[in-house]
């Protein structure tokens, strides 16, 4: 019998099965509605050109925690890889995050050390006594000139907000370099699993004390089963699915519908891994080619673009006011099932935007906190 049911095999609930199973001896059943484990993290190898394609879109690791390094490590081998980004304005290519090469590029200057770059920032950035949203984040930083070409309107069609809608948080998560650093992260360690995420997952599930149930509606189960049975659930989907019942307004959440294209006989369709279409001349965010990590090798080359939309499977919580204060009376009812064993992990059921390593580190935290006794 399993003593601990977990809803969702993303990240979050395959981190916490393989804890309970290696530190409790705990037998766990994980179902998932879906017909593959990994969550957004899927990844599989398109069989017309040989190359590995994450299903919903693209993912970077990089990490400063050594604890999630280490963890991390134990399941599969990692290469190296540091991800480069171009931006594409109308034509006018710039590397993202803005650096020095972007600033002489966008701004017409001839900068050529950090000092002179203090001074450009200083110059130019924009001062507020109190951040309040992400456009005053990212004009307190680049000031409006870059603002307006790099994040203005991405940011419009990446969440159906402008940055002045949305807490500051979302457009910190991208540095301003003082320097010539392309690298879109400048975590100590940043690296791909050699065989794909899907193999690293299953990696870490590999274990029989640990069963999956694939397309199984979570909703659909609870009827079928009794749930007393369980010492602890570990759910992992949006938390207001979870509440439905209790006459809440709905969270949102952004959702993206990811187009493949395939090019026959092409080596490259574009330079880097990623080019962000950072103005409105085009509908879709960013495009990703696969071929450029872990220096695949295939005479053809897939890519991806990236359609935002508010309908479909839930990515990112939104976060600006009405999303924020509505997810606090959603935790104040998660909070009162943890006495019962119920507990709520991860990007959906956390409400907030993880990076990989952060869904990680909060899961082995929360495990030891409040699941170990
Ligand atoms: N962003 C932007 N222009 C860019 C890249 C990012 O305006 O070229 C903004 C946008 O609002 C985006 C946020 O910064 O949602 C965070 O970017 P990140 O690359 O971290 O997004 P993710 O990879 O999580 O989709």
């Amino acid at each position: 019998m399993n003593n601990y049911l977990i809803i969702g095999s993303g990240l979050s609930g395959s981190v916490i099965a393989q804890q309970i199973v290696e530190k409790l001896n705990g037998k766990v059943l994980i179902i998932d509605k879906r017909n593959h484990i990994g969550g957004n993290c899927y990844d599989y190898i398109d069989k017309d050109t040989n190359i590995l394609v994450n299903k919903y879109g693209p993912h970077f690791f990089h990490t400063n925690y050594e604890d999630v390094w280490e963890y991390i490590n134990r399941f599969c081998e990692w290469e190296r890889y540091e991800h480069i980004v171009l931006g594409n304005n109308n034509n006018k290519i710039f590397p993202i995050p803005p650096n020095i090469s972007t600033i002489n590029l966008l701004c017409n200057e001839n900068i050529s050390n950090e000092k002179e770059a203090n001074e450009w920032l200083s110059n130019n950035k924009n001062n507020y006594n109190n951040i309040v949203n992400s456009e005053e984040m990212a004009k307190s930083r680049v000031g409006e000139q870059l603002y307006d070409i790099i994040f203005k309107n991405y940011t419009y069609k990446q969440w159906g907000l402008y940055p002045n809608e949305l807490k500051p948080e979302v457009l910190k998560r991208i540095p301003i370099r003082n320097n010539f650093d392309n690298r879109y992260f400048s975590d100590k360690y940043q690296a791909l699993p050699v065989k794909g995420y899907t193999h690293f997952i299953n990696n870490i599930l590999n274990n029989p004390n640990i069963e999956i149930k694939l397309n199984t509606d979570f909703f659909d189960f609870k009827k079928e089963n009794n749930l007393d049975n369980y010492k602890s659930i570990i759910y992992t989907g949006p938390i207001d699915s979870y509440f439905s019942s209790e006459g809440y307004e709905k969270l949102e959440y952004r959702s993206l519908n990811i187009v493949f294209e395939k090019y026959y006989n092409m080596n490259y369709y574009q330079k880097t891994a990623q080019v962000n279409y950072t103005g409105l001349e085009k509908d879709y965010t960013r495009i990703t080619e696969y071929k450029h990590c872990l220096n695949q090798i295939s005479p053809h080359t897939i890519i991806s673009k990236e359609y935002s939309c508010d309908k479909g499977e839930p990515y990112y919580p939104i976060l600006n006011d009405r999303n924020i204060n509505l997810y606090k009376k959603y935790q104040l009812l998660a909070e009162n099932l943890k006495k019962e064993n119920i507990h709520f992990i991860g990007r959906l059921a956390n409400y907030k935007y993880f990076n990989m390593d952060q869904a990680i580190k909060n899961a082995l935290d929360y495990f030891e906190n409040h699941i170990k006794y």
